[in-house]
């Protein structure tokens, strides 16, 4: 039995994690969950899984959450960032899914590193902003990271059997999101509700919008340059509208493996569940002659200036990343609040990164000061 935390249990890639342990309950047992405001389908999971630990981030909510349960309820219920690294360090637990959305993850990732977990990562958003900290710690640690990001476990998978300083490059695929082909004229007027509806898979919102403006695929070239140790020149970026070539690589003599499968987030959240086993399921199967082409193109990052910044991060390294990053989701909280327009997320996100002087990371200290640095300088500038 492999016990399993889910941190994010409520979220899109949480509630898709507690399916594969539904299916898989012989072999999987959910341990500890965390949530924010979503405290109704918090309370189902506790009654349908009984996990022994129950993390509110909001402690208003972690209060109203204890209140509701009946007292033979033996699930514990914490609060705060506390409750999250709890989650995360639980001594039972095999596994941290990595579900929350943004760099609040940071903190519960580092923990859950330090308490020697494998760590199932979804969010992004840590390796994004902690960059080499988080992968030197995961060595001193002896901590392993499995991707859960479709692009990233593709990756993952066409490296099995191969020796990773053999890549020539990586294929990464991006299905350019809801507005693909089109101009800035466009894009100047497109509403909160058009970004939030992307082709091809049901997200949270912040990674939709991600998707919208091509920051998703910037934040996954850096997380791919984290997890699989690439220069920047070594990820090349294509569009593949279809989703279903998740992600390539070419190898020294030329030849490229890929990843392919129809859109569905519970097949590489199963695969970081048990991997090295690949185990059945009752998933839809891949038939190629329905899909009959797929697709190729270059992006526009003319228009989708994030992808760029996203490189242009990566190149200067740092704490830049850290604060396009950081940058990127307040902006994109203030375009979820109506209060900035689809374009500017773009701006936003390169004037930060102008301002910043970036330093070297050496501590969780200097990444939460960027971040800060980050959020203060929008605030003036709005
Ligand atoms: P969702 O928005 O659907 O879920 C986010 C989860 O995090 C929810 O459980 C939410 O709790 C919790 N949460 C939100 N804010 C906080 C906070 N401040 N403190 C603690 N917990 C919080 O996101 P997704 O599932 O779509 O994405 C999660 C991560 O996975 C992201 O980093 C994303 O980039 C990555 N990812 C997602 C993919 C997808 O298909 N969805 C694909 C690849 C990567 P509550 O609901 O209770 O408020
Ligand atoms: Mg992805």
């Amino acid at each position: 039995m492999k016990y399993i935390s889910v941190l994010g249990s409520t979220g899109s890639i949480g509630t898709q994690t507690l399916d594969v342990i539904r299916e898989h309950h012989d072999e999987l047992k959910l341990c500890a969950i965390t949530g924010n405001n979503n405290i109704d389908l918090l309370e189902e999971q506790i009654l349908e899984f009984s996990p022994d630990m129950c993390c509110v981030m909001n402690e208003e909510n972690a209060l109203k959450l204890k209140n509701r349960l009946k007292p033979n309820i033996k699930t514990e219920i914490l609060g705060g960032m506390d409750g999250l690294i709890a989650a995360a360090e639980y001594y039972k637990s095999d596994i941290i899914v990595t579900a929350v959305s943004g760099m609040i993850g940071l903190q519960p990732t580092v923990a859950a590193i330090k308490a020697n977990k494998t760590i199932a990562l979804a969010n992004k958003e840590t390796l994004v902003t902690g960059g080499d900290y988080i992968m030197n710690l995961a060595n001193k640690f002896n901590a392993q990271i499995f991707p859960v990001d479709s692009e990233h476990s593709a990756i993952f998978q066409s490296l099995m059997g191969n020796n990773q300083k053999k890549i020539n490059k990586i294929i990464l695929t991006a299905s350019g999101g809801p507005f693909r082909g089109k101009d800035l004229n466009h894009l100047k007027n497109v509403k909160l509700e058009d970004a939030l509806k992307h082709p091809n898979w049901s997200m949270g919102k912040k990674i939709t919008i991600d998707s919208a403006t091509l920051m998703n695929k910037g934040l996954e070239v850096i997380e791919a340059k984290f997890l699989f140790d690439v220069t920047p020149e070594q990820i090349e970026v294509v569009v593949h509208k279809e989703s279903i070539v998740h992600s390539a690589i070419e190898f020294c003599d030329h030849s490229t493996i890929a990843q392919l499968g129809l859109p569905d987030m519970r097949v590489p959240i199963q695969f970081a569940l048990f991997y090295p086993e690949r185990v059945e399921n009752k998933y839809e199967s891949l038939n190629l002659m329905d899909i009959g082409y797929l697709t190729f193109e270059k992006p526009d990052i003319k228009t989708f200036k994030c992808l760029n910044l996203a490189f242009d991060a990566l190149k200067t390294g740092g704490t830049m990343p850290t604060v396009l990053n950081a940058a990127n989701e307040m902006a994109v909280n203030l375009f979820l609040n109506k209060r900035i327009s689809f374009l500017e997320i773009g701006n936003i996100n390169e004037k930060i990164m102008n301002l910043h002087i970036p330093q070297k990371i050496d501590s969780i200290e200097t990444i939460l000061e960027a971040e800060k640095f980050a959020k203060h300088t929008i605030m003036s500038i709005l």
